[in-house]
């Protein structure tokens, strides 16, 4: 198929997604960040810059695994992206270092960020310490007493992180704290989003700053197996990782695009964070995207064993994707991702994040739909070491643990 280059069109829109629904006040700081990613992304100083940050300080280009003990469980060819070898245990930080650098270019002296869970923030943390840039992070109180261990960390590279007291508490109540904040003081501020959701411009520049994923699989399948994959499967939260790993191969309609939603405790339950599978349109944070709302358009409440997937929306681009079928929509539950997260842990001596477990369970469930001679990229989004303390807790409280490990 024909789709590189053409999304988004000049609105922001892909097809009946995305574009900006922002207040009006919010124009000026958006039509400025489109105006400098246009003016920096294809220039060859700038891409320079970028990816050598990536190679001598996060460590790019990550690995592409064969894992061969868990292949042999499955009944194909299974290579691991390891995006969890990354400086800061995930590929946040591509995203990070992508936004910030724009934002040096661009005159600005602050960045700023929403953060629930704290992995976010703690990106921010470090691509502000990395720059030299005054780092105020957002952060729900609620967040902040469930996530100490974020919180110290991104203090420690000398982010200011700063609680918010309205609403639940919790992220999106930073993210509107935030936008207030960005409006007051958008001369010297970049506001850093997260994932690839939001108003236009964001989730096409974070996908761009993301596509090195994708860009660097492609190299190396072709180098070890003279061949593309069959499938690529990414855990969708917002959906960075997933879009970076897809992108370079949309246009070639022989690989599966599998994207991983949080099934959280099952898809008839309200317990989940199913927003491609189960969610309608609507408008969240600046845009159309498929949401979990309820008749009156309400937000509803999602749930997700892993902190990174637990969210009402997605990027407007997989929203796309999945209407005209080129993206294939899954996912696994809590019990299913900690069974995978034991084990690949066993098979392979890498523990994933609970993100990324995602993915591999939805493989370990269709493992008998791959032929034996299939190729199969998992997109190891991350490390599973911020998530001992949240295993350890649900499997001491919740769930039997013979059930599960
Ligand atoms: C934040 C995070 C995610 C979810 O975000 P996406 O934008 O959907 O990629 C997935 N995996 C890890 C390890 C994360 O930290």
């Amino acid at each position: 198929m024909d789709y590189i280059g053409k999304y988004p069109n000049k609105l922001g829109r892909f097809g009946d997604f995305g574009g900006i629904f922002a207040p009006e006040i919010l124009m000026p700081a958006l039509n400025e960040l489109n105006e400098a990613y246009e003016k920096y992304i294809n220039d060859p100083e700038f891409q320079n810059e970028f990816y050598n940050i990536l190679k001598y300080y996060s460590g790019r280009p990550t690995p592409l695994y064969f894992a061969s003990r868990l292949s042999e469980y499955i009944g194909c060819k299974v290579y691991l992206k390891r995006e969890d070898l990354n400086h800061g245990g995930a590929h946040k930080i591509n995203n990070v270092i992508g936004q910030a650098l724009l934002a040096k270019k661009m005159g600005k002296k602050k960045l700023i960020a929403e953060t629930g869970a704290g992995q976010h923030g703690f990106a921010t943390a470090i691509a502000g310490a990395y720059f030299g840039m005054e780092t105020k992070v957002f952060m729900g109180e609620v967040d902040i007493v469930r996530q100490s261990y974020n919180v110290y960390r991104m203090q420690l590279l000398g982010a200011e992180v700063i609680p918010v007291k309205s609403g639940s508490k919790t992220l999106k109540d930073a993210i509107n704290e935030g936008l207030r904040y960005w409006i007051a003081n958008v001369h010297d501020t970049h506001y850093l989003m997260g994932s690839v959701v939001g108003p236009h411009p964001y989730p096409m520049l974070v996908r761009e700053f993301q596509r090195v994923i994708g860009k660097e699989i492609k190299q190396q399948i072709l180098e070890l197996e003279n061949k593309l994959p069959n499938a690529i499967i990414a855990c969708i939260g917002g959906g960075s990782n997933a879009i970076g790993a897809f992108y370079d191969f949309i246009n070639e309609d022989n690989v599966k695009l599998i994207g991983v939603e949080a099934g959280g405790e099952g898809k008839n339950t309200n317990k989940h964070s199913i927003a491609l599978g189960l969610g309608r349109r609507g408008v969240l944070h600046g845009a159309m995207q498929y949401l979990l709302q309820n008749e009156y358009g309400n937000i509803l409440e999602t749930h997700s064993i892993s902190a990174g997937l637990d969210y009402p929306g997605v990027g407007p681009e997989h929203c796309y994707l999945s209407k005209i079928n080129r993206l294939i929509v899954g996912d696994a539950t809590d019990n299913e991702t900690l069974n995978a997260f034991k084990k690949l842990s066993e098979l392979e001596g890498i523990i994933p994040a609970l993100e990324s477990s995602h993915a591999i369970a939805y493989l370990i469930k269709n493992k008998d739909t791959f032929e034996k001679d299939d190729i199969i990229v998992i997109n190891l989004s991350g490390s599973g070491s911020k998530d001992l303390s949240i295993v350890s807790d649900y499997i001491k409280f919740k769930i039997n643990p013979k059930e599960i490990l």
